[in-house]
């Protein structure tokens, strides 16, 4: 089996990936850095950002599987303690990758400019923000005219992104199971003047969602990566065709990450 890691710049991080690759190779794993079968990013969430972005071109090759330097992730299960078991897991099922993984929906986003089209895939989400004034940008659903926006900005998440910074919008949990693409706002202006829903909504597989936005200074964020732009004309979001596949060794239920995340302390077990 082929494997490549990606790093967070820490030096625990450094060091845990220098002995994780020191290990899989005399296991018999083989270090690819183009054509990976199992991606191993070490670090947090935002380590398997960077590990998607990287590989976004393999997806339906490379799998994908996270080791936490910090605290329990979403993307990243296996504590560094836990290493050797898996790299045994990895030689064990190295010939049946596939059958050990879980497939997670993603955003599929085509950016219209004066001059082309673009088409990106976000693993968290998108946002669109007006760079030094409130955004302004009509919103159509499925091609009808759903509301006209204003306000700092809006945020298309997947469900596996529905954690991150839609969560920070009181957005809803979305279980990875669902293909769905959830659009949520960051602070719209609702007055006598202007309105819009003020609700998160989640759209399902084959529905489109269309941003228009007045012509103004924006910033456009895909996961970790901002984008200062100022020439989209639209931009068209819906659940991708691909999905990202993690490689999954054992269960790592979504609802028990939700608790171990964000309720559980010593008063509440
Ligand atoms: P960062 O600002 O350094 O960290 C953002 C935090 O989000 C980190 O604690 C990261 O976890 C966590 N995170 C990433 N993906 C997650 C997920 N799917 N579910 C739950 N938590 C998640 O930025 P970064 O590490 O480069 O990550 C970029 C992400 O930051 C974006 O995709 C966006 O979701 C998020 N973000 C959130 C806000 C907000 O909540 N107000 C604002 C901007 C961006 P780790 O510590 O494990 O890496």
């Amino acid at each position: 089996m082929r494997f490549f890691t990606v790093a967070r710049h820490d030096a625990a991080s450094e060091s845990l990936c220098a002995a994780f690759c020191t290990a899989a190779v005399a296991a018999g794993l083989v270090l690819d850095d183009t054509y990976p079968d199992v991606v191993v990013s070490i670090g947090g969430d935002g380590t398997m950002l960077h590990a998607f972005h990287r590989f976004q071109n393999n997806l339906s090759h490379t799998a994908f599987v996270g080791v936490h330097t910090g605290h329990l992730g979403f993307y990243a299960d296996w504590k560094p303690s836990e290493i050797p078991a898996l790299i045994t897991h990895m030689v064990t099922a190295q010939h049946d990758v596939a059958s050990r993984t879980v497939q997670y929906p993603l955003l599929h986003i085509v950016l219209h400019t004066h001059t082309d089209t673009r088409t990106v895939l976000a693993l968290n989400e998108c946002t669109i923000k007006g760079a030094d004034a409130t955004l302004v940008a009509d919103v159509r659903i499925n091609d009808s005219v759903f509301e006209h926006f204003r306000g700092d900005g809006l945020c298309i998440s997947t469900p596996s992104g529905s954690t991150a910074y839609n969560k920070s919008l009181s957005g809803a949990l979305v279980h990875p199971a669902l293909e769905a693409i959830q659009l949520a706002e960051i602070a719209s202006i609702n007055n006598r003047v202007f309105r819009t829903i003020g609700s998160p909504i989640v759209l399902p597989k084959h529905h489109h969602c269309d941003i228009l936005p007045k012509k103004q200074r924006l910033l456009l964020s895909i996961d970790h990566i901002v984008h200062p732009i100022d020439d989209i004309l639209t931009m068209r979001l819906s659940v991708a065709e691909q999905k990202v596949h993690f490689v999954r060794y054992r269960p790592f239920p979504f609802w028990d990450r939700v608790r171990e995340a964000f309720l559980q302390d010593e008063h509440f077990t």
